[in-house]
């Protein structure tokens, strides 16, 4: 049973330290991902066998969500890098086994490189097409839009039609070295938030070996499907809620502890203040049990189980929006400072509903699935 908290602990200090000028300076948050290494926790969800702490789905969210309340930008890091282990584990190219430890032990990082600015947020329909080689290597070509840690990973996990391609989705994942000839970090990320997550734009022309590919051939999209969007998901709906108790929190401690002196009452006696932050209070703990509720269904899963997915990330990506919203508002002009430092959690906070597949997507595929029709018609 893997002690994730106590992990946790150990990890977290380092990461507190380096937030305010991760976010400030939007520099990537090497001492963190250093001190999740050490701790164990960038193996979280590998096997043991390979050195990994084999936890649970719940596990990453309890991770997750904790490293989000430190540090947004390191939270997306870490959740890119189990989301790609995953699918590398999960369906491991050629003889994988050193990889695999690598990324138990932190010594790789790695990431995915799934949105095109062809296709956008549609990471599953890549525009760029994978060419077989007369010398039995494959080529890739592609304008990727968002690779979180481009300059800083390891290994990207790339998608690309298939050579032989059938159709949009008949896709194909390939292990990338960051290092390799032909990927070309091509912008500097400077975004409202997650400042820190170097989420820039990568253009590859590679050449890889054949059995570079994560899985058979035409099995990208199904890998994406099965492996890839349960785990991210989650974990993506974990960062929203650990952002949202961060500045829940943070709101809470400031109206306890600030006044009126004219008065002699403190802002927390402000009955309509009370009102709202009980309305957030209610609103984060109800997604936090759906969170963990969904946790446990990705690790039995039944019929209901991928729907119960795709709601969950779009319902806790905007419960974050509402509730950071919330902590803002009454924090009042302190907190729309950075005096308070809800402001920080308040801008991370809008990336996990932007991210693939996006809130209002889901809902979209939400409302398909229970209709009855086809997700992608
Ligand atoms: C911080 C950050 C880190 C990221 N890291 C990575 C990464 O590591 N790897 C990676 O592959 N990608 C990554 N992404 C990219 C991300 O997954 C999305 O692809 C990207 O945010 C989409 O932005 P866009 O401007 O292309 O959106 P667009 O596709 O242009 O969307 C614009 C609007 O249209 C809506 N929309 C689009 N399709 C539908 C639909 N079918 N139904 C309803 N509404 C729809 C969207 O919800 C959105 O509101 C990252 C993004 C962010 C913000």
């Amino acid at each position: 049973m893997p002690q994730v908290m106590d992990r946790l602990s150990q990890a977290l200090p380092a990461i507190r330290d380096g937030a305010e000028s991760v976010d400030a300076n939007a520099e990537f948050p090497t001492a963190s991902v250093q001190a999740l290494a050490e701790s164990g926790l960038l193996g979280l969800t590998l096997p043991t066998e390979v050195g990994g702490m084999g936890g649970s789905p719940l596990d990453l969210v309890d991770a997750v969500s904790g490293v989000a309340a430190a540090c947004g930008s390191t939270s997306m890091v870490y959740l890119m890098h189990l989301s790609a282990s995953a699918v590398i584990s999960a369906a491991p190219p050629g003889d994988a086994a050193e990889t695999l430890h690598g990324l138990a032990d932190g010594s790789l990082l790695s990431t995915l490189a799934f949105s095109e600015r062809g296709s956008r947020s549609h990471f599953w329909a890549p525009v760029s097409q994978a060419e077989r080689t007369a010398n039995g290597t494959v080529t890739l070509g592609a304008d990727k839009s968002w690779v979180t840690s481009a300059s800083h990973a390891d290994l990207y996990v790339a998608s690309a039609r298939a050579p032989e391609s059938t159709g949009a989705t008949d896709t194909n994942l390939y292990l990338v070295p960051q290092a390799a000839d032909g990927v070309t970090v091509a912008g500097r990320f400077d975004g409202l938030g997650l400042r820190g997550n170097d989420s820039a734009p990568v253009r590859l022309d590679v050449e890889v070996p054949e059995d570079a590919r994560v899985g058979d051939d035409g099995s990208g999209f199904g890998l994406m499907m099965q492996v890839v969007l349960p785990w991210f998901s989650l974990g993506n709906a974990a960062v929203s809620l650990g952002l949202a108790r961060s500045a829940l929190e943070r709101a809470i401690e400031h109206v306890s502890s600030t006044g009126l002196e004219h008065l002699g009452t403190r802002l927390a006696d402000l009955p309509t203040i009370r009102a709202y932050l009980a309305k957030a209070f209610t609103d984060l703990v109800a997604h936090e049990a759906l969170l963990r509720e969904t946790a446990r269904r990705v690790a039995e899963p039944d019929d209901g189980t991928m729907l119960a997915v795709l709601a969950t990330k779009a319902g806790c990506n905007e419960a974050a929006l509402r509730i950071t919203d919330t902590a803002m508002r009454v924090a009042g002009g302190a907190g729309f400072s950075k005096q308070v430092g809800i402001d920080r959690p308040y801008r991370d906070a809008r990336a996990g509903g932007v991210m693939a597949p996006t809130a209002d997507a889901l809902f979209e595929f939400t409302g398909r699935a229970l209709c009855g029709l086809e997700l992608f018609a």
